[in-house]
């Protein structure tokens, strides 16, 4: 029989503390929670400790979300899991390693204050945003997804499309188009595409490879090429490495810390997603530079470039036709027309991926059976259309 108690868990997506009664079973810790919920098993194999708060083992597990917490404050169960958990004295070894590394941090944040005062926080972002390593940006796009997932209001149905009844198709479609921009792009980081049950036209890329594509833009494309392209913009942006730009302006360097450190909870990560989601502003260089990369992309997997364009005037003409009212409502829904209040000067952008689209001929990135598929992905009518 062994040895059992109190601890307190962090699911990794809400900032919400739980109390835990953590089982030290043959395998791993069980954790049970007071409202009778099935309990999870964490092995002891997967078992690593993170930096935490003084006086408590604080746990992650390999088998659980990424951002998950267990923090062990009482000291006999925390040496019992210890004497159990062998992966946890290499932990212990990486610990140390972390706490050097965040003394050259310290060291780093001292002098970056000094530059932050000469150059200024976004040309200091500019230059440190390519030098993080690619894992970097993938927790943190891993982290903004979880909380986006959380967030987002999408009516009655899952955030994302493509699993409920006649969605296979659209989905089929999807991943078919994704492939095709991916192996074309090669990026160093996995392309993940979704689909969102929203009626808002909107797209919009994460660091580290995650692509939101709104259904609203999906039922407004009238050709694949119209989505090919804003995806194609979208993955330029990840690229560029963007996202993980816009953080570090955001936030100064006590982000980065809290990866490094890794004390990355819910709650801040909450904050970052609202405040890269309202203010989706990117520099016009960035966005001019994404469209180009787009032309590109297109061009590499033979559909038309000058697609991008036609979209973007589309929903231009889209957003000027809806009244007032309209447009409020939408914009306390979410993030209505970020998609174009945050891409300025579309007549300006729509003369420069054409100049830079040359003349080659084109083929659809998705055939018409795949494109009308891809239209119904989240079935035939949205939840909240119909206005
Ligand atoms: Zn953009």
């Amino acid at each position: 029989m062994g040895l059992s108690g109190p601890a307190s868990y962090f699911d990794g997506v809400t900032s919400r503390r739980r109390p835990v009664l953590v089982a030290l079973d043959d395998t791993g810790l069980r954790l049970s929670e007071s409202d009778g919920a099935a309990p999870q098993l964490w092995p002891y194999s997967l078992l690593r400790e993170v930096a935490g708060p003084p006086g408590a083992l604080r746990l992650s597990s390999q088998s659980a979300h990424a951002l998950a917490r267990l923090d062990v404050r009482d000291a006999a169960l925390a040496a019992a899991i210890r004497a159990r958990a062998p992966s946890l004295a290499a932990g212990e070894r990486a610990e140390r390693g972390l706490r050097r590394r965040v003394a050259l941090w310290g060291c780093a944040a001292a002098v970056s204050a000094g530059l932050f005062a000469v150059y200024g926080l976004p040309a200091l972002a500019d230059r440190i945003a390519p030098l993080l390593p690619w894992s970097v940006d993938q927790r943190m796009g891993e982290g903004f997804d979880a909380q986006i997932r959380f967030l987002l209001p999408t009516g009655d149905g899952d955030f994302e499309c493509g699993a409920g009844d006649g969605e296979a198709a659209g989905k089929a479609a999807l991943d078919a188009l994704t492939t095709k921009l991916s192996d074309a792009a090669a990026l160093p980081v996995p392309l993940k595409i979704v689909a969102v049950r929203s009626s808002i036209p909107n797209a919009f890329a994460l660091p580290g490879g995650y692509i939101y594509l709104f259904d609203g833009l999906i039922r407004e494309a009238e050709t694949p090429d119209e989505i090919a392209g804003v995806l194609a913009h979208e993955i330029g942006h990840v690229a560029h490495r963007d996202g993980s730009r816009r953080v570090l302006q955001a936030s100064g360097l006590s982000f980065l810390f809290g990866f490094v450190l890794g004390d990355f909870s819910g709650g801040a990560a909450t904050i970052f997603v609202a405040r890269v989601l309202s203010e989706a502003s990117y520099s016009r260089a960035a966005e001019s530079d994404a469209d180009l990369y787009a032309v590109r992309l297109m061009r590499r997997i033979g559909a038309d470039p000058r697609a991008l364009g036609t979209m973007l005037d589309r929903l231009v003409a889209e957003s000027k036709s809806k009244d007032g009212a309209d447009v409020e409502k939408d914009r306390d829904g979410g993030s209505a027309l970020d998609y174009l209040s945050s891409h300025p000067a579309v007549a300006e952008r729509r003369r420069a991926i054409d100049a830079a689209a040359g003349d080659a001929p084109a083929r659809p990135a998705l055939d018409a059976a795949a494109f009308a598929a891809l239209k119904t992905i989240c079935g035939p009518e949205t939840a909240d259309e119909g206005s």
